[in-house]
């Protein structure tokens, strides 16, 4: 295989363009320095190439899926469960499956924007439950940047003062939709909590972006940039300084290290060809995605490193999480009939249910929200399979039309997302067995609940039910029994895998310190999921961009004061007084970063 060397070495080279990559582009080229970003995808651009509007009657297909769109063909997201040439495998017997971006922005193309701050309990776990581990860090560490993330990005939401679901920045959100409002009644009765939900969409406009138009669909990518999108919030920007590098279709291998044991870049493949890289670097950022990560840090072996870069502990690709999840839907009788209307609304649920209840009280330990859907929205393919079953559902010619937009839009459902302890089973590891197309060897997953997830979900289900009898509605599908796992996803399905690279005090124990600095390189930061100590019930995005632009680790991913550029007004405090947010008062313009980052 040929390998091009490149001659200038970047000052940062940061691998991946997703939530976590993006946020360190952002912040390290606003600081003036010079960074080239590696991106196995190819580029995309969802003010240009999204489908929003496209009506599905413009497509043969109707929409449906497609391989490398597992979520409808409209879907913004590049990738899928199962990508041609790059496999990887699963333990026997055990249930993994993973799911990968390939393209510019990474998942944040198709995300739900759901936008929750983790809570001050969910980085001392431990501490409540004696389960998993401590975070070396506080919520007080990250919350001045949750507040610096939201002023740049923008998020709805309303106050509700739940100690351990911290309120945001808020927008003002949207109104509940009509199926909404029903929940929301039905919740109350319940005494569950239900309030506004917390999306990264702009209900105003901020920073030079449109607010949002309400046209329900954010999965394909919004086209006025109303919505997070890690390429045309993040990445562009960094662009515009003209700092940043943006090498798509570059797949990273391996982290290279030099004589004295520091990162000295990386070697990656150019998927168009299958020609072989290298590019020089002074500090090396791995932002892949979680399990993408633990990949490239395992597979970059050297006689100092034999197990895997910055592997010293054996914990590399350990400590794997996901979020619990299961669903439940139910056909709810007095929606049916409606007065058509429109209630698109954003492209995600204007409700949702943080955890509301005491664990000591519970059988399990730790906590879920409940995220809502339902209604009518565009119909898409495959609507109302299975309309056989509502009474009296089906039929033919007329009347099955007529039945169509009876039932259309008359169900609700529920999907739990909760928090998984991590554990000793679930982890991932080089399989020695299998390479991809470009000849790296790919991960074997290994995977593991406990009762403490089996009985959250068997909770989850139980409310689902409850909410949707005190709907007045039916639920089709049985309660699942214990040996189906209550209904739990298979580890991977939520799509929040954390963990591999996890963060921690002791060297021993874990990857990197509380700065994503790995324990054993220096020059080596990891900004994705992966130095994740713990999930939480919340998702995960806004805390791996919090975590990116927290000045706690974002200044040691800025290079030696030497190499910064020495003009003064090209650094920090030129693009400071620049910066267009507000402190959370209001009362003055917010440093991005402590002055000790503008003096360079
Ligand atoms: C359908 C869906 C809905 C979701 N909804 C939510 C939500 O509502 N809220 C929430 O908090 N989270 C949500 N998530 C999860 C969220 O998308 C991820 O947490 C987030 O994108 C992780 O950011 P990341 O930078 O680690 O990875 P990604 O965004 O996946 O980006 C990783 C990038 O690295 C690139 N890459 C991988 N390997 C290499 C390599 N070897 N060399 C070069 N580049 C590489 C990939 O191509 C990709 O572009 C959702 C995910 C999905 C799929
Ligand atoms: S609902 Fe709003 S944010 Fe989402 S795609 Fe439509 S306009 Fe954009």
């Amino acid at each position: 295989m040929r390998l091009a060397i490149q001659s200038s070495p970047a000052d940062v080279v940061i691998v991946g363009s997703g939530a976590g990559g993006g946020m360190a582009a952002y912040v390290l080229t606003r600081a003036g320095v010079n960074v080239t970003v590696l991106e196995a995808g190819g580029p995309w651009d969802n003010t240009t190439d999204s489908a929003m509007l496209t009506w599905p009657y413009d497509s043969p297909r109707r929409g449906a899926s497609t391989r490398l769109k597992p979520f409808g063909e409209f879907d913004g997201c590049i990738g899928g469960w199962d990508i041609p040439g790059e496999p990887y495998t699963v333990a026997p017997g055990e249930r993994f499956r993973w799911w990968r971006a390939r393209m510019v922005g990474g998942r944040t193309n198709h995300w739900g924007r759901i936008s929750l701050r983790f809570g001050p309990r969910d980085f001392k776990a431990k501490t409540f439950d004696g389960l998993g581990d401590d975070w070396p860090i506080s919520y007080d560490d990250v919350r001045p940047y949750y507040d610096k993330l939201e002023q740049l990005v923008g998020v709805f939401g309303s106050k509700e003062n739940i100690p351990n679901a911290p309120d945001s920045i808020f927008l003002p959100p949207p109104k509940p939709r009509c199926y909404e409002l029903l929940v929301q009644e039905a919740a109350h009765r319940l005494n569950v909590t239900c309030v506004p939900s917390r999306l990264s969409i702009l209900t105003k406009p901020l920073n030079g972006r449109a607010a949002c138009h309400y046209c329900g669909q954010c999965g394909r990518g919004c086209k006025t940039n109303s919505n997070f999108s890690s390429t045309n919030v993040l990445i562009a920007p960094a662009l515009k300084t003209g700092k940043l590098t943006l090498k798509t279709n570059a797949m990273a291998r391996e982290i290279t290290l030099d004589r004295t044991g520091r990162a000295s870049g990386v070697t990656y493949v150019d998927t168009t060809d299958g020609s072989e890289h290298h590019i020089d670097a002074r500090v090396v950022v791995v932002a892949a995605s979680a399990c993408e990560t633990s990949r490239l840090l395992l597979n970059s072996k050297s006689a100092s490193f034999p197990n895997g870069l910055a592997n010293g502990s054996g914990t590399v690709g350990k400590y794997l999480t996901d979020t619990t999840g299961t669903d439940v839907s139910g056909f709810i009788p007095k929606m049916m009939d409606h007065v058509p209307h429109n209630h698109d609304g954003v492209g995600g649920m204007h409700v949702y249910m943080p955890w509301w209840l005491d664990n000591k009280t519970l059988g399990f330990p730790r906590g879920y929200h409940i995220e809502v859907w339902g209604g009518a929205d565009l119909p898409d393919y495959g609507i109302l399979g299975g309309i056989q079953n509502y009474p009296p559902g089906g039929g033919y010619g007329k009347e099955l039309k007529q039945n169509y937009r009876r039932y259309y839009g008359a169900y609700v459902g529920f999907s739990g997302r909760g928090e998984m302890i991590p554990n000793e089973g679930s982890y991932c590891e080089i399989d020695p067995h299998v390479v991809d197309k470009w000849g790296i060897p790919v991960l074997r997953f290994h995977w593991k609940f406990t009762d403490h997830e089996y009985l959250q979900v068997k909770h989850m289900q139980e409310t689902f039910r409850a909410l949707i009898a005190e709907m007045g509605g039916e639920v089709y599908s049985p309660m699942p029994t214990k040996e189906d796992g209550y209904g739990i996803a298979a580890g991977g399905v939520i799509i929040h895998e954390l963990g591999g690279a996890r963060m921690g005090a002791d060297p021993k124990t874990s990857v990197v310190n509380s700065n994503c600095q790995t324990h054993e390189v220096k020059n080596l930061f990891v900004a994705d999921g992966a130095p994740f100590t713990s999930q939480a019930d919340k998702n995960p995005t806004w805390t791996i961009m919090a975590l990116r632009w927290s000045s706690r680790h974002g200044k040691h991913l800025l290079p030696p004061r030497s190499l910064r550029p020495t003009s003064g007004r090209r650094c920090g405090s030129s693009w400071i007084s620049s910066f267009p947010v507000m402190s959370a008062r209001g009362a003055r313009p917010m440093p991005a970063y402590p002055s000790s980052w503008t003096s360079c």
